[in-house]
């Protein structure tokens, strides 16, 4: 066990919570960011849509920022899965109200940020996953316009795919491929055909090359890039062991926070994918921002 009580410990290293670390080590205040490097973007080789970094390579975006992070002398890093996150019920002696196990050790905080992120949960369609990021995407800001106006396909996963197959003519000629998911009505089907979006019935048997995708009736259809709105959930059981409140999205639960970035545990900060419904690296990077100030206020004003 470590005696150190840290002022804030960060579950998460990545966009959102080094950009709260940034804001915390620059009020001088002692951090623990504990990560295991498995940020959401990954298996993507390009990063899109964040001013100054656009097209650059998101792990070279989270090298530097850890880099610019770890050049304030109160901020530590450590490599390691957080498996448990506890509210301390009777503050501890030297006034610690959380406690968190990794790496074989427990260490202590006044305050808690939770940056953790989420987990696509991709359909199973032989060849999807190993393309996720790199011709199959689930962000057409994110990369739709790298697809230079080619043809697009969208798989369908429920009806929400709606929204995607509508959306997607903005960059390129779509097909929508229902795939057994989901049957549009007549309305449905109206506004597809308005919006010039081709519809597929025929049950995808592989996605192979590039973004090219066999029917089960023998057909290859040959496109630029593909789409799917796959569910999430939380990478992290920490916020359910804690017992924070969740908001319901169409497509995931995400930890509900206030305007500030506080959960419905005091003292508890959450940013991020892992407390947002709209996702992207900008968003995160603001997020974490506003929670690294949120939780340094805290610890300045509130008694937990
Ligand atoms: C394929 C793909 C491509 C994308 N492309 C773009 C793009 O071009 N532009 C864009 O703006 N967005 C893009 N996104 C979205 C972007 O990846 C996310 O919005 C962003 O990563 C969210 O940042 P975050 O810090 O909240 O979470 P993440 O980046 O997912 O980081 C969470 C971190 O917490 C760590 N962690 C989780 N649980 C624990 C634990 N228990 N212990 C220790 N560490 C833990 C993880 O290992 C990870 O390092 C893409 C997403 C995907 C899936």
């Amino acid at each position: 066990m470590s005696d150190e009580i840290y002022d804030v410990i960060i579950i998460g290293g990545s966009y959102a919570g080094l950009s709260s670390a940034m804001q915390l080590g620059r009020a001088r205040r002692k951090v623990l960011v504990i990560d295991e490097g498995l940020r959401r973007n990954r298996f993507a080789s390009r990063s899109h849509g964040f001013l100054t970094q656009d097209g650059v390579d998101p792990a070279v975006i989270a090298a530097d920022a850890r880099a610019q992070v770890m050049k304030y002398p109160t901020v530590e890093w450590l490599s390691a899965h957080a498996s448990a996150g506890r509210r301390i019920e009777k503050a501890e002696p030297g006034g610690a109200s959380f406690g968190v196990l990794a790496g074989g050790q427990r260490y202590w905080s006044r305050r808690l940020v939770l940056a953790t992120g989420v987990r696509d949960l991709l359909p199973t369609i032989e060849g999807l996953e190993e393309r996720w990021g790199k011709s199959v995407f689930h962000c057409p800001y994110c990369h739709g316009y790298e697809l230079n106006q080619g043809d697009i396909g969208v798989i369908a996963t429920s009806a929400l795919s709606m929204h995607h197959a509508l959306m997607l003519p903005d960059w390129g000629l779509t097909t929508f491929l229902l795939n057994g998911a989901f049957e549009p009505d007549g309305e449905q089907m109206s506004t597809l055909a308005a919006r010039g979006v081709k519809v597929e019935r025929s049950l995808i048997k592989a996605i192979v090359a590039g973004a090219d995708v066999d029917l089960e009736d023998g057909r290859r259809l040959s496109f630029s890039g593909l789409f799917t709105m796959a569910p999430f959930e939380l990478s992290s059981p920490i916020a359910e062991q804690l017992g924070l409140e969740m908001e319901l999205g169409p497509i995931g639960s995400v930890i509900k926070t206030d305007a500030m970035k506080e959960t419905s545990i005091r003292g508890v900060f959450a940013c991020g994918d892992a407390a947002r419904l709209m996702a992207s690296v900008a968003l995160a990077v603001g997020d974490g921002n506003l929670a690294g100030a949120a939780a340094h206020r805290s610890l300045m004003f509130d008694t937990i």
